[in-house]
C-alpha cells in the first residue's frame, strides 16, 4: 500500500476540491476518505487496494456495475469515430440511433426525444416545454404546475421550484416560483397515523380537492411514478398513480413522469410507470441511461406536443432551449450499449428472482428489528428507516448522525451506501449477485446493529 500517496491525493482534495451535498467542514475533518481509483462487476476498488461492493449503484447509475465488457467497448469504439459533435445545424449517427431505440421501448405515446446531460436539466426542459406549449395553444393562463411534497427533481432553480425540500433549499427560496403541492399517501400514512388504505384516499381527495381549484392553471402534474426517491424513498400505489394521472388529466393539464431514479428497470420493469399502464406527456430519463458511464439525460415528448412547436421560423415558436453538449456522440453511445445490454441479457427478467430475494432478505434481517419503523421497496429500490422508537415514531437527533454512521460502519465491513437522513438506501446493480445480494444485506444489517445497539 502506498500510503503516500494516498494522503497526497487526500490532501489535495482537502485543500482543494468542494463536494456535492456535503459540510466541507466535517468533510475535511475526516482523515480518512474513500478515494476510488477503480471499479470491477459489482465492486469499487480504492487507491488503496481495498474492495467495496457498490450498495447504491454509484449513486443510483451503475445498473450493470462497473467496467461492463459491452460499455467498455461501445465507448472505444465510438471514441475512434468522434468523441463530440454539435446536435445545433447538425445530427450524429448515435443520438439518431439512441433517439429510435429510446422510442421503441417508452411507453406507448412518447415520439420525440430531447437530450440534455442531467436528471436536472431533463426536468427543466419537461417543464420549459409544458410551459411553452401552454402559451403555443393559446391557454395563457396555463403557467401551474403540481409537483408532490418532498418530491425531488434535481437541482437547478427551475427543477428546485418543482422539488423543493426545506433543509436543503431554504436558502433558495427567494429564487423560486410557486408550485401547487399534493401531499402523498406516505404523509397521511406517517404524520396523520393513518393507515395504508385510508392514507391513499386522504391523498386521492386532497389531490382532487387541489387540482378542481387551480382546474384552468393547471399546466402539469409531475410525479415521480411509484417511488419519490430523495425524499426518504416514499413509496405509493400504481392505484394512486393512476388516480392523481386521471385527476389532472381530466383538469387538461400535462403529464410528467421523473423516471430519472425510478427507470431503467430499478423498480422491476424498464420504467416505473409501466407498473400502472400509465403514459405520460413527457418522460425524464437520466442516472441510468448510459449505464452509469457517461453524464447524459433526455425528456421524452408525445407528438401532440411536438406538434404545437412547428411554424415558420418567424412565428418563433422553436424550442429556444439546449446545452453546448446536447446529444453527445460518446454518452449516446454508451447508452445505445446499455439499452442493447437490457436486451441481449433480458436484465428485467433476470432481476426478478433478486427483487424477490430482496424482499425475503429485508424482512428476514430487519423486520422485527426494535429500530427498523418501515421497509419500503419497489424492485431494488429500498429505504430502511431507522427510528429510535419506531412505536412512537420518534427520530433519533439529527446530530446523532445515525444514518450516516450506519454507512460509514457499513464501509469498514466493505460495502459502500449512502443514506437519506435516517433512511438506509440500498440500489444495488441490477447485475448484483445473489450471494452480493446476501452480503450487502447482511453487511447492513451489521453495519445497523453496530451503531444502533444499547
Ligand atoms: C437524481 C434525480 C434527479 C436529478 O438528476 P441529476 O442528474 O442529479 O441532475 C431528478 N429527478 C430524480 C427523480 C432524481 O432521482
Amino acid at each position: 500500500m502506498d500510503d503516500s500517496r494516498y494522503k497526497r491525493l487526500r490532501d489535495a482534495d482537502h485543500r482543494h476540491l468542494w463536494h456535492p451535498f456535503t459540510q466541507m467542514r466535517s468533510w475535511m475533518a475526516d482523515d480518512e476518505p474513500l478515494i476510488v481509483e477503480r471499479g470491477e462487476g459489482n465492486w469499487l476498488i480504492d487507491v488503496n487496494g481495498r474492495r467495496y461492493l457498490d450498495g447504491v449503484s454509484s449513486l443510483w447509475c451503475n445498473v450493470h456495475g462497473h467496467r461492463k465488457a459491452a460499455l467498455d467497448a461501445a465507448l472505444e469504439t465510438q471514441l475512434g469515430k468522434v468523441a463530440h459533435s454539435t446536435m445545433l445545424g447538425m445530427a450524429n449517427v448515435p443520438a439518431i440511433e439512441l433517439a429510435r431505440e429510446l422510442v421503441a421501448i417508452a411507453p406507448p405515446g412518447l415520439t420525440r426525444v430531447f437530450y440534455s446531460d442531467s436528471g436536472a436539466e431533463a426536468v427543466e426542459v419537461a417543464l420549459r416545454i409544458a410551459a411553452q406549449y401552454w402559451q403555443l395553444r393559446g391557454a395563457p393562463r396555463r403557467t401551474r404546475f403540481l409537483a408532490l411534497t418532498e418530491s425531488y427533481h434535481g437541482d437547478t432553480v427551475g427543477s428546485v421550484s418543482l422539488g423543493y425540500s426545506e433543509m436543503f433549499h431554504r436558502h433558495v427560496k427567494p429564487l423560486l416560483f410557486p408550485v401547487l403541492k399534493a401531499e402523498p399517501p406516505h404523509l397521511f400514512r406517517f404524520q396523520r397515523g393513518m393507515e395504508a388504505d385510508a392514507a391513499q384516499a386522504a391523498a386521492i381527495a386532497a389531490a382532487r380537492d387541489l387540482i378542481a381549484a387551480n382546474r384552468d392553471e393547471l399546466a402539469a402534474l409531475i410525479v415521480e411514478p411509484m417511488m419519490q426517491g430523495a425524499a426518504g424513498m416514499w413509496n405509493h400505489s400504481a392505484d394512486y398513480l393512476r388516480a392523481v394521472t386521471q385527476l389532472a388529466r381530466e383538469a387538461g393539464a400535462l403529464v410528467i413522469f421523473d423516471e430519472v431514479a425510478v427507470g431503467f428497470g430499478r423498480t422491476g420493469k424498464m420504467f416505473a410507470c409501466q407498473h400502472a399502464a400509465l403514459s405520460p406527456d413527457l418522460m425524464c430519463l437520466g442516472k441510468g441511461i448510459t449505464g452509469g458511464y457517461l453524464p447524459l439525460a433526455a425528456t421524452l415528448a408525445s407528438e401532440a406536443i411536438f406538434e404545437a412547436f412547428l411554424g415558420e421560423p418567424h412565428e418563433y415558436r422553436a424550442f429556444y432551449y439546449g446545452h453546448t453538449y446536447t446529444g453527445n456522440p460518446l454518452a449516446a453511445a454508451a447508452a445505445l450499449a446499455n439499452l442493447g445490454i437490457f436486451r441481449d441479457e433480458r436484465v428485467i427478467d433476470r432481476v426478478q428472482p433478486l427483487i424477490a430475494q430482496m424482499r425475503e432478505g429485508l424482512a428476514q434481517r430487519f423486520g422485527a428489528h426494535p429500530r427498523v419503523a418501515d421497509l419500503r421497496q419497489a424492485g431494488l429500490m429500498v429505504g430502511i428507516e431507522v427510528m429510535a422508537d419506531p412505536k412512537s415514531r420518534t427520530a433519533y437527533p439529527s446530530q446523532a448522525l445515525t444514518g450516516a454512521r450506519i454507512a460509514r460502519a457499513a464501509r469498514s465491513r466493505g460495502v459502500a451506501i449512502r443514506p437519506l437522513g435516517d433512511v438506509i438506501v440500498l440500489m444495488p446493480p441490477l447485475s448484483i449477485t445473489p450471494d452480493e445480494l446476501d452480503l450487502l444485506l447482511s453487511t447492513t444489517r451489521e453495519a445497523l446493529e453496530e451503531v444502533t445497539a444499547g
